[in-house]
């Protein structure tokens, strides 16, 4: 670290981008084929904050188009087989991982993370259209006989038909497919809207569902800076049956006041605020592996990062050093240079968000043991930063935090740090670190969260029903249950008299 010596700033070594990768990356831009617009905005490297694409910044007029469209494919699609869908999905699949390193690449180029979480990410979100090719084929459905007799119910599942899936920035290739694959698996029609700030993306992956067969128009892809005029005009459009929504509960609020007017099927996956819980018979080790995962995958821009992490009296002392040591050794940099563990925040508002938590909490009190301060641009740099003894009069106590500060309090009872755990409207995720499995399933029991990760720090899976309670969301993605987000369950009841 260096200091500025006209500012007095103090200036990290970021780590540069490896030549190679850089040389690669660009190549991936220069064959990308996007669409054009009379209007277009920028998308940057929030590395570099160099402008990489533009794209065009579609008018509302432009979203009913593409409804149309989608609209027209979808009918077709509705009535192919489920193995014809299944297969489609396969071979999208495939495509994703002959292509992972351009879509790895890429994801780092707008987003930021570190190259090897881009190729975790590729894994990750290429899951999802592995398991919902494999749950094509198994739609549900069940028979079961009227209880007081004189009929059978027949239960049948319909696709729910033609869905606006709104993405954030931070995972680019997995909130996509987690929304996309199951509702082409269901039979549904998309518009897709990505943010502004990582729409590249989503056009690439899409466009390697074209060349897997996907059928002219089925997934539109709209681009455009004004989100809300694209929500207000496609939720009121009588052909859009379905909303689903992955971003902040602010907005998922608005969604859902909109949704009302057209009585929309919804998913919401919004904002968290996840407690980590560590006592002190974990094993140490573990608990700041899972920790330090748990906070800094995607620089701590993950709805799940580990956001207020309390550490009983007993193990405080000895976690919080061998926390700050692995979090003061993290390397940061571009996403693209070699064994770089944190790239840049997404934009200059996170960083400066960053900055004002980490300034509060100092002020109420709390103790800096690494990091805080911002570091000197170009890009939107944060050091992995560590704060202990946060009292809850400050505001990183409440916040969702999303960037690479650890915010530690301490507790001394069970019951004490449930209470805590619990005193907040959110309910995304939770951590627990014990090597007592009674108390560990008696509180992931008590948290109210919708997935708790047991002596672990990365619990996301496509296998598994992702999803918040409280004001966290509503509906799960990925899992059989994710499925069920794109399908609407009709019975028929069939009177039968008489015996044979
Ligand atoms: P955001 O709510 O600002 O934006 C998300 C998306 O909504 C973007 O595409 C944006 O353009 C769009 N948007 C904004 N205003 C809109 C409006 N009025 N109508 C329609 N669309 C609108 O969130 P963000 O900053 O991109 O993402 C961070 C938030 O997302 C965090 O709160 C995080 O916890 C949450 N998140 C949740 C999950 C989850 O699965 N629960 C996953 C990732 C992120």
């Amino acid at each position: 670290m260096t200091t500025d010596l006209t500012t007095g700033a103090q200036r990290t070594e970021l780590a540069a981008a490896n030549p190679e990768h850089a040389h690669a990356a660009d190549r991936v831009l220069r064959d990308l084929e996007l669409p054009t617009g009379p209007v277009e905005f920028d998308v940057r490297n929030p590395a570099t904050d160099e402008v990489i694409a533009k794209l065009p910044d579609a008018e509302p007029a432009e979203a009913l188009e593409a409804i149309a469209g989608a609209d027209e494919a979808g009918r077709d699609w509705a009535v192919t087989s489920p193995r014809q869908r299944a297969d489609t999905l396969r071979r999208w699949y495939d495509l994703l991982l002959e292509h992972a390193e351009d879509i790895a690449l890429l994801i780092t180029r707008e987003m930021g993370k570190p190259l090897a979480e881009s190729r975790a990410e590729v894994t990750y979100g290429s899951d999802f259209v592995r398991w919902y090719a494999e749950q094509a084929v198994r739609p549900g459905g069940n028979v079961r006989d009227v209880p007081a007799g004189g009929g059978t119910l027949l239960t049948r599942r319909a696709p729910v038909g033609l869905s606006v899936l709104i993405t954030p920035w931070n995972f680019p290739l997995a909130m996509a497919t987690r929304k996309i694959a199951p509702a082409l698996a269901a039979g549904c029609p998309v518009i897709i809207k990505p943010a502004t700030l990582t729409p590249l993306t989503t056009h690439y992956s899409v466009g390697l569902a074209y060349r897997a067969g996907v059928p002219e128009n089925l997934i539109q892809v709209i681009t455009t800076t004004n989100a809300a005029a694209f929500s207000e005009a496609a939720l009121a459009d009588p052909r859009v049956r379905k909303v689903s929504f992955t971003g902040s509960t602010e907005v998922g609020k608005v969604l859902l006041r909109l949704a009302a007017d057209n009585v929309l099927r919804s998913s919401m996956e919004l904002g968290g605020n996840a407690p980590l819980i560590v006592f002190d018979d974990a094993d140490l080790e573990r608990a700041v592996n899972g920790t330090y995962s748990a906070k800094m995958r995607n620089g701590g821009q993950s709805c799940i990062a580990a956001n207020r992490i309390y550490v009983q009296d007993g193990i405080a002392d000895a976690f919080i050093e061998a926390l700050t040591e692995k979090m003061s050794n993290a390397i940061t940099g571009d996403g693209l240079a070699d064994n770089v563990d944190l790239g840049p925040l997404i934009d200059g508002r996170a960083g400066a968000s960053m900055q004002r938590l980490v300034d509060d909490a100092v002020a109420h009190g709390a103790r800096m043991l690494t990091g805080g301060q911002a570091i000197v641009g170009p890009g939107n740099f944060f050091p992995p930063t560590v704060i202990d003894q946060v009292p809850t009069t400050a505001d990183i106590a409440h916040s969702e935090i999303f960037g690479p500060i650890a915010a530690i309090q301490r507790f001394s009872t069970q019951a004490e740090v449930l209470q805590r755990a619990n005193a907040t409207e959110f309910g995304l995720a939770g951590y627990v670190f014990t090597e007592n499995l009674d108390r560990a399933l008696n509180l992931a029991d008590a948290l109210q969260t919708g997935l708790v990760g047991i002596n672990q720090g990365a619990p996301s899976n496509a296998a598994a029903p992702f999803g918040g309670v409280k004001q966290s969301g509503l509906g799960r993605e990925g899992s059989d249950e994710g499925l069920d987000e794109y399908q609407e369950i009709r019975f028929y009841n069939i009177a039968r008299r008489g015996t044979a």
